[in-house]
């Protein structure tokens, strides 16, 4: 299973996008929006709220801030 660029979802196999770059990095994108996001609208997926990645930092993001209050 292979998981979007963007947003961090798995792709079902016969799904999503695969991009690859001229400098030769490849990216996987479940959707058109996550692949206009990242390429056109060049958003980062940890300041975009709906990406696995925004909530992955927000939960760390806590937890270290929880850990130093202690
Ligand atoms: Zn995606």
């Amino acid at each position: 299973m292979v998981k979007c660029s963007f947003c961090g979802k798995e792709i079902r196999e016969g799904t999503g996008k695969l991009y690859a770059k001229k400098d030769g990095s490849i990216s996987y994108f479940c959707s058109n929006k996550c692949e206009k996001n990242l390429i056109f609208l060049k958003r980062k997926p940890i300041k975009t709220k709906w990406t696995n990645a925004y909530n992955k930092m927000k939960k760390t993001l806590l937890t270290s801030t929880k850990s130093t209050e202690k």
